[in-house]
Parts: C-alpha cells; structure tokens; sequence
C-alpha cells in the first residue's frame, strides 16, 4: 500500500493513474477502522483498478469539541488492518494539509431540510462541516465511484445532494450497515463503551427490530412511545426515534405501506452518541 500525506503527491499519483485508464474507488474514513470500513474497502476493490482510502479525523464536522478530542485514533491499527485487505493506497493527511487557511470555513452548501432535521437538528453545523472536508477530498481524489456506509443514512443523502451541487463526476454507493454479533452497528466510537455497555447497547437494534415486528399489531407513536420507555428504563437517553419515507426524506406519522420507510434513531449510552437506522418495508 502507498502511503500519501500531502495532496500534491497524491494528485501526481491519481493523474498517473487515470492516464493508464484506471478505474479509481473511494473510501473516505476518520480511522479507528473496524469490518464495517472494510466492508467499503472490499466493494470498492472488487469494482475498481484503485481503492483510495483516506483517514482523517475532520475538525470542521464536530458540533462537540469534546466528541472531537475523544475521538480514538488507531493509526498503526489501521494501516496494518488496510495493508491485510489489499487497499491501494491510505491518504492521511494532517489538518494544515487539508485546511491550510485555518478552519475557520465560509463556504457554505446549501442542503435544505437534511441541514435541519434529525442529525441536522441535534449536530448544529455537521453536515456544512461534512461537506466542506468531503468536497476537499472529491476534488482531489476525483474518483469514479464513492463508498459510504447506509449507517450514516442521512450523511448519505448530504453527499448525494453535494455530489449534484458540485456537479462531480462520482457515483455514490451506498453499502449496508455491519453489525457486532450482538446486532449494534459497528462503529469507531463502539470503542469508547465498556465491554458490558458495549453488550448492551444491543437493545437499539433490538429494539428498531421489535417496531418493525410489530408493524401490524400497533400504531407508529404507541410502538415509538413503548421504545423509548423501554431505552430510558435502561439508561438510554435518546435524542430521536423517527419514522421517515426515505425518498422524500419526510418524518411519517404514521406506516404508510404505499411509502419506502425506515426507522431512525440516535441515543446517548454509556456517554457515547450511537446511530442507527433499518429498512420497515
Ligand atoms: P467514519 O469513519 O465513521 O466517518 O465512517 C467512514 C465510512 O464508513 C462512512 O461512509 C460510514 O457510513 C461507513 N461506516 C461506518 N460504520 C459502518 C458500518 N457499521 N457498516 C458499514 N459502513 C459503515
């Protein structure tokens, strides 16, 4: 694997590349890499000449600096786990690389709604931040084809909406969410819980299971209502628990069985924000 801290090296790289006719994949992380990054990683290289993975933990995209200082960083771990799978190449650039004026950002994206609710609503300024880093990146990578991850259901749909802004030639796949034995969706920030909260913080997923298992039996508040009892009893304290028709990104009321719907949550447990998301119909 090649190893690329600055951009301008990378650049030569990429241009070399795409001169000899190469298919170039995608794969933008912030480390701490565990199967689920990987699982992108696979895809890509099973669909291009070149799979870039880049690492870098985005300053711009924490609304919580804390979350930001906390946030486990396992380069030796990730370079080991990406040279095992084949990746081509790690891009790992530092914060004055990528953001040479300072991150104080003033360009700005105009992402409607998804800016506003859900992950909008609760993380004031991500996705601006999201897309300043992911737009840096698309630039200099200028892949044909991106991997991201349906965990991040809603960075999902920013990056459609920045990749259509752009007007970049870059075609987003979106690959399924990989989970722990346990069913929580695997997650760099699983790191941070204790092995017994790590155990049961499986209740998220158990619990998006049991409305979906329920669909017939109750309406959507009384199944919502039950849930989030049922996470608070056991120290879960969520921020969101919404029904939505993923096309028009729009929170349902109610099922609606004509409308492609998913359940999505975020809860603070054992002092960590988890995420999750899954298909009802
Ligand atoms: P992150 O390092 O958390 O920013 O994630 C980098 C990419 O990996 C994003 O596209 C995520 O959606 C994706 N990803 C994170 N967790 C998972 C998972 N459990 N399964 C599949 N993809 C994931």
């Amino acid at each position: 694997m090649i190893l690329f801290k600055e951009s301008d090296d990378l650049k030569k790289f990429i241009l070399s590349q795409k001169q000899q006719g190469q298919k170039i994949g995608f794969v933008p992380t912030m480390g701490a890499l565990h199967n689920g990054h990987l699982e992108l990683i696979h895809q890509s290289s099973a669909e291009n000449d070149i799979t870039i993975c880049s690492i870098f933990v985005n300053p711009t995209q924490f609304n919580d600096a804390k979350d930001f200082e906390k946030y486990p960083i396992t380069i030796e771990s990730d370079i080991e786990k990406l040279e095992n799978i084949k990746c081509n190449v790690l891009f790992f650039p530092s914060v004055k690389e990528m953001y040479p004026d300072g991150i104080t950002e003033t360009k700005k994206y105009d992402l409607g709604k998804l800016e506003t609710l859900f992950e909008g609503e609760f993380r004031p300024g991500h996705f601006q931040g999201v897309c300043v880093i992911v737009d840096k990146l698309l630039e200099l990578v200028t892949p044909q084809n991106l991997y991201m991850g349906q965990k991040d259901f809603q960075q999902c749909m920013v990056i459609a909406k920045l990749i259509s802004i752009t007007g970049i030639y870059t075609k987003l796949h979106i690959c399924n969410t990989l989970r722990e034995k346990t069913g929580l969706a695997m997650s760099s920030r699983n790191e941070r819980l204790s092995k017994e909260d790590r155990q049961k913080a499986s209740l998220i997923f158990e619990n998006l299971n049991y409305i979906k298992e329920h669909i017939q039996d109750f309406s959507f508040p009384e199944l919502q209502s039950k849930v989030l009892d049922k996470l608070n009893e056991n120290q879960f304290n969520t921020e969101y628990l919404k029904l939505i028709d993923s096309t028009k990104f729009e929170e349902l009321t109610d099922f609606d069985f004509n409308k492609k719907m998913y359940l999505i949550i975020a809860t603070h447990f054992g002092g960590v924000r988890l995420i999750d998301n899954i298909p009802i119909n």
